[in-house]
């Protein structure tokens, strides 16, 4: 027997959360299909290493307006990391002693000139598809961007590491728009860019924000269901899970990260640019890497480059005896997280004093529920496919941080294309809390 919905949301990530929570207020019958056996896709708040690790997404900031309206909301409390003592950093094969600020102040000539034209390009970062400047610097990598500078070593391997824990990529594979994107989210700063994307995390974790969403919708959610198929027509759509059981809905919305969306089976099929962007990949596939070592030790820094299974390395929890250790590496194929003596050598690269007592993380390029850690396009495809990506086709809804205009990529990417699919359900099934119409001012 066939059930009925209004809206089938295929994914319980934050995207198909919030925009559950958004449906079920405007008075539609939602139903959340969700493969895995738990809420929170790519955010994941695990009990690992005695501490409550977050496996996928963590830091958020103020100037990510959707998701700290969410923090306001729930009344979520905010915190960070200890502040680093200590940074290492490589100049060649020479490791260097210093301050985070001593730090700040070598990477900042090559932050500047590489980011110097980014609100010429990007003027307004809520609308990348209108940006005149993007199409002709969407080509270039970040690598032959930081080629061009031909900054000096230590500069160079200092630059190219920071990148890659912004990136979490092979540098000659992320597409410079992706820096472009983040700098002018913050107004052009790269100081402002950089705090706002690795300092300050939920003191109750992710999951207090996944748990809290969750509570405030009446969405029939159903965990360990995992959609095989989509038939859709100008009348409806019919979800059809694994284990065979169909849902017809009016509408459905579809939540996948970019590069597992070909796996699903459309009938019809669904355009071109949105299967190509999945099947090109994004250009991140990098690896977090959660590391305890005996303590005590002072918190520290420390950035090696580029090619390095691991460029970037740092103290997150502090305990008398131990401390736990985020790390971020360019590509999941170099380095496991699960692979203690890996890390162990990896680790010596800056420092030969530290004991590696466990490791932990997650493969989420080989999940396949994910296919990618947070998305980072490659050279051209945030003009060849971005907005036929957030394009809905016919009674399908596309959802999702990979589909974001403001912060793609992050937690409030997520809450944004959620919210806006929402509306844009809601408007399209006729339902009376619909939004009035949507505009956009043009300053
Ligand atoms: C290691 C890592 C570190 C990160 N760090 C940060 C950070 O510090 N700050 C930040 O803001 N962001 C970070 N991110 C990114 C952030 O976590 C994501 O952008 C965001 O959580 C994506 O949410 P989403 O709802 O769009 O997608 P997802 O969370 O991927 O949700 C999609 C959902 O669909 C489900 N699904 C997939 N296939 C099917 C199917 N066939 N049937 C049913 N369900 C299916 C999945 O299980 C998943 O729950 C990080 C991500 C990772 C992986």
């Amino acid at each position: 027997m066939q059930e009925k919905t209004d809206v089938v949301i295929v994914g319980a990530g934050v995207a198909g959360l919030v925009a559950a929570r958004e449906l079920g207020r405007s008075g539609l019958r939602v139903t959340v299909l969700e493969a895995r056996d738990r809420l929170g896709g790519r955010v994941w708040t695990d009990e690992r290493l005695g501490r409550a690790l977050e496996i996928g997404g963590t830091w958020m900031h103020w100037v990510q307006p959707h998701v700290w309206a969410e923090i306001t909301r729930y009344g979520l409390s905010v915190t960070r990391g200890p502040r680093a003592q200590e940074a290492y950093w490589l100049a060649g094969d020479e490791v260097r002693k210093g301050t985070l600020d001593g730090f700040m102040e070598l990477i900042d000539p090559g932050m500047r000139r590489l980011l110097a034209g980014t609100m010429d390009v990007i003027p307004r970062p809520d609308m990348p598809t209108s940006a005149a400047g993007l199409p002709s610097v969407d080509g270039a990598t970040v690598q032959e961007k930081l080629d061009e500078l031909d900054l000096p070593v230590e500069e160079r391997n200092a630059n190219e590491a920071a990148w890659v824990g912004h990136l979490n990529a092979p540098l000659d594979e992320a597409g410079y728009s992706s820096a472009l994107r983040w700098t002018s989210a913050t107004a052009g700063s790269w100081h402002l860019m950089h705090e706002a994307s690795a300092i300050f995390r939920l003191a109750g974790g992710t999951r207090a924000l996944v748990s809290a969403i969750a509570a405030e919708t009446d969405a029939d959610i159903r965990t360990s269901t995992a959609v095989r198929h989509i038939d859709h027509g100008a009348d409806g759509a019919v979800v059809t899970t694994t284990d065979g059981t169909e849902i017809a809905a009016e509408r459905v919305v579809v939540t996948l990260p970019q590069n597992i969306l070909p796996d699903l089976g459309f009938s019809p099929r669904l355009s071109e640019a949105k299967l190509a962007a999945g099947r090109e990949k994004t250009a991140s596939q990098g690896v977090k890497v959660w590391i305890r070592v005996r303590g005590p030790i002072t918190p520290f820094f420390a950035y090696s480059s580029a090619h390095h299974a691991l460029s970037v390395v740092r103290t997150e929890f502090i305990g008398e005896d131990d401390a736990v250790l985020v790390s971020f590496g360019a590509d999941a194929k170099r380095i496991s997280p699960d692979d203690r003596d890996a890390v162990q050598q990896a680790l010596r690269v800056w420092r030969d004093d530290l004991e590696v007592l466990e490791v932990t993380g997650h493969d989420w390029m080989a999940d396949p529920y994910s296919g990618e850690t947070w998305l980072i396009h490659r050279p051209d495809q945030v003009t060849r496919y971005l907005e036929q990506q957030q394009r809905g086709e016919g009674v399908l809804h596309f959802a999702g941080s990979d589909y974001a205009n403001l912060w793609p990529g992050f937690i409030d990417g997520a809450i944004e294309s959620g919210l806006r699919v929402a509306a844009e359900v809601a408007a399209a099934a006729g339902s009376p809390s619909r939004p009035s119409g949507s505009h956009t001012s043009e300053s």
